[in-house]
Order: structure tokens, then sequence, then C-alpha cells
């Protein structure tokens, strides 16, 4: 599936696992799930049971629909409820509600991506020893720490704010300036980054700039992370005399996080841990300027770069060719 048909999701019916009620099932017979109210036919979902059995140990995704409706849960139980349904073993957040329901909105879009079918994380925890997310293969657990994204929105609340309003702009450097000519339409100050990049950098910015409140902690570092790209990267190509970076992929979602970590959880269990464990050696000088073009995260490493491109392509970015056979080289997961 490609990004049209990713957008073709978005005009999906929509389906809530609350709406769904299942009738008692006898051997050999055929039950419904349906909806609570307003049934028709087509909103039935038929599935032949062939012994008791076989509905005790048949896999749980059977039951679910393919497209769910992300609603936020008002309690810890009902948060944990929903990730359950949605396929996670292992959901230890604490008494976190936001990152809990962040959490599972991201997982919604999942297994809608996925039409319901979907390799969920077994485990989901927080935990205040990784920096913001980590995917353990081995203990097949997603770690997310709140506080690490709380932190780090103060100091990137603290560099727009210091870099960008109009009195500071000048003297704390060229970012400043470079905004205020974008916001006049002057894209010509860095003429080698793509001016719809700039653009969507620096409306972010501005948007963060009238109602830093409408950003969550993990918006916020999301615009970090395109500042940074663009800023870093522009920077690095320019130097090098490499004109090739024309615009970072970072941007997108607030979701890109778990989608990088998932496209880790894809990659190490279609992989033996060998040949995982090798995704993290040094790139090649040619392959980190090609994985470049996407974060500057992506040139860590093959597996990073693995990641950082699947979250692109989730966010639906086209990307450039060269940057693509490598992710096939790598053996990046496929979108469905
Ligand atoms: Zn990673």
């Amino acid at each position: 599936m490609g990004i049209d048909a990713l957008q073709g999701l978005n005009s999906a019916p929509l389906q809530t696992f609350k709406s769904y009620t299942t009738t008692p099932v006898q051997p050999n017979s055929v039950f419904t799930v349906q909806r609570n109210a307003a049934t028709t036919f087509a909103q039935l979902c038929q599935a032949v049971v062939p012994d008791a059995k076989a509905v005790q140990t048949a896999p749980s995704t059977e039951l679910k629909p393919s497209r769910i409706e992300f609603t936020p849960a008002g309690s810890m139980d009902e948060a944990a409820e929903y990730a359950q349904n949605l396929g996670v073993e292992n959901y230890n957040m604490g008494d976190d509600l936001e990152t809990a329901n962040y959490v599972n909105e991201a997982l919604t879009n999942l297994h809608n991506l996925y039409g319901g079918d979907v390799n969920m994380f077994p485990n989901i925890e927080v935990t205040d020893t990784v920096e913001f997310f980590i995917y353990n293969s081995d203990s097949k657990t997603l770690k997310i720490n709140p506080q690490g994204f709380a932190e780090n929105r103060q100091e990137t609340d603290q560099f727009i704010k210091e870099s960008m309003v109009a009195e500071s702009a000048n003297k704390n450097g060229a970012i400043g300036a470079w905004y205020h000519r974008a916001l006049k339409g002057d894209f010509d100050m860095v003429d080698y980054i793509d001016k719809d990049f700039q653009k969507e950098v620096f409306d972010t910015v501005q948007a963060y700039l009238e109602n830093p409140d409408s950003f969550d902690d993990f918006e916020a570092t999301e615009l970090e992370a395109m500042l940074c790209d663009m800023t870093n990267l522009s920077v690095r190509f320019r130097s090098t005399g490499n004109l090739t970076f024309e615009r970072g992929y970072a941007s997108g979602s607030k979701f890109s996080w778990i989608y990088h970590e998932y496209a880790h959880r894809l990659q190490s269990e279609s992989m033996d841990s060998g040949e995982y464990r090798h995704g993290i050696r040094e790139m090649s000088k040619a392959d980190k300027a090609i994985a470049m073009r996407i974060t500057e995260y992506a040139g860590k490493n093959y597996n990073e770069f693995t990641a950082e491109t699947y979250k692109a392509l989730i966010n639906g970015h086209k990307l450039p060719e060269d940057v693509m056979a490598l992710y096939k080289k790598c053996n990046g997961p496929q979108l469905p």
C-alpha cells in the first residue's frame, strides 16, 4: 500500500470498540459482532466458529474491527483496557493518563494503518531510565519517559522565545533573522532548502509563539526536531559544499516517536538477532549522506535510518529514490 492508500484511510468508515457486543458463541455456529445501535447489514461482521476450543485459542485480532475511532480514556483502568483490546499484553503506564491516551492514539493509528492486523507491542511501560522512547527487542518492551519530553519542552520553549521574538531576533543569530524574513515570504536566505519545508517549520514556530499551550510536550519536541534538522543539517550540508539537502522529513505527526519505535519492533521481529545487531554498525560515508536527507538522527546507523524512514513514510512523505533504494537494501518494513 502506498501513500494514496494511507490517505484513503481517512475516509474509511469509523468504528469503535465500545460500540460492539458479541453474541454467545455455540460450537459450529455462525456468530456476529455487531454495533449496539442502528445495526445495518453492512455493519455486521460474521465469522464461522468451528468449535468451542478454537474460539478460546483464536487470536483476538479476528474479533477486532479493521478500523477503530480513537476515544480518550477517562481513567487508567479504561486506558489499560483499551490498550489490551488493541493487543498489548502488559501495560504499565503508572498514573499518567495523558501519556496513556497519547500512546493509545498512536497504537490506534497503527491498528488502522494495518487494517487491524497489526504486530502490536506486547509490553509498554513508563520509566525514567530512558531519555524519550526506546524499544527493547529482548524484552519486547516499548519504554517511554514522559518526563524527558516535559524537560525538553522547557528547553524548546526557551530557545524559540529567545531566538524568534522580534526584539531579540537579530541579536540572537541567524535563525531569528531567517524566521522573520520567511514570515514576509522571503525564503532566499537559505535558498537550497525547500521553500515549503521552510514555510512549514516557521509556520509551526509562529503557531507556537501565538499559543504555546496548544502544543503538548510531544508536539513541542517534534517542533524542536524539525528546527534542529532544518538548521543543523543545512549548515552541515553547506559547509561540505554538498547541497543535496532540500528538506528534512522529521515533520508530520506528534506520534512520530512511536512510529519510529514500531519500525524497530517490526525489524527486530523479522530479522535474526545477529542481523538486527549488525544494523547498528557505522554507516559508509555514501550511505550516511543519503540517510541524512531524512533526518540528522537517521545518519546514526542503519537501524536508525530504517526507523526514521519508516516514520517518514507513515507520515505520508514521498521520499527521494536514493533514500528508498537504501531502505530496500536495509530490508525496511513494507507499509501495507
Ligand atoms: Zn531508534
